[in-house]
């Protein structure tokens, strides 16, 4: 058991795009345990590989769900619904902050698990929003560079869940 340090905005590296894995080796094993353990040290719903300064497409998410922590390998948006959402994200890498994102509604991301198996999944609601999170910092984007500006009237129309508690986790 390891936590890795986290990396800050502003570090150039959140920045950059991360590779395949291209063997699931012991180090691929290694560094999803340390990320397991980082996310929960950090009580996040997701963490990305380079958020631990690895440029590597792994990630890990807990919803605290019944489906209990996914670690993704080379994960993938392969659709993604026209209806979108705005809720409320925060990032472990950007410490007290907050904002809104619209993203999709629903999406299917593909990926391979630490067998090397994969898998097809199909998520909406703020599990949606976690994955497309996780997925932007493997392309070195992050939340604040897609957050908007809402009033409230956007609010209802685009039937606003209420996450606020989890919003600040990730
Ligand atoms: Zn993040």
């Amino acid at each position: 058991m390891a936590i890795r340090k986290i990396r800050i905005e502003g570090d150039p590296l959140l920045r950059k795009k991360s590779r395949e894995v291209t063997e699931i080796n012991d180090r691929t094993l290694e560094l999803l345990e340390d990320m397991k353990d980082t996310l929960y040290e950090a009580e996040g719903l997701g963490l990305a590989a380079p958020q631990v300064g690895v440029l590597r497409k792994v990630v890990v998410v807990d919803m605290r769900d019944d489906e209990g922590l996914l670690k993704m390998i080379n994960p993938k948006i392969i659709e993604k619904s026209e209806e979108t959402q705005i809720n409320i994200e925060g990032c472990l890498s950007v410490p007290d902050e907050s904002g809104y994102v619209q993203r999709p509604k629903e999406l299917t991301v593909e990926y391979l698990d630490e067998k090397g198996e994969t898998h097809k999944m199909k998520c909406d609601g703020y599990k949606a929003v976690c994955i497309s999170h996780e997925l932007d910092h493997l392309e070195g984007i992050l939340y604040i560079d897609k957050k908007i500006e809402v009033d409230e009237e956007m609010l209802e129309s685009e039937e606003l869940l209420e996450n606020e508690e989890n919003g600040d986790t990730k």
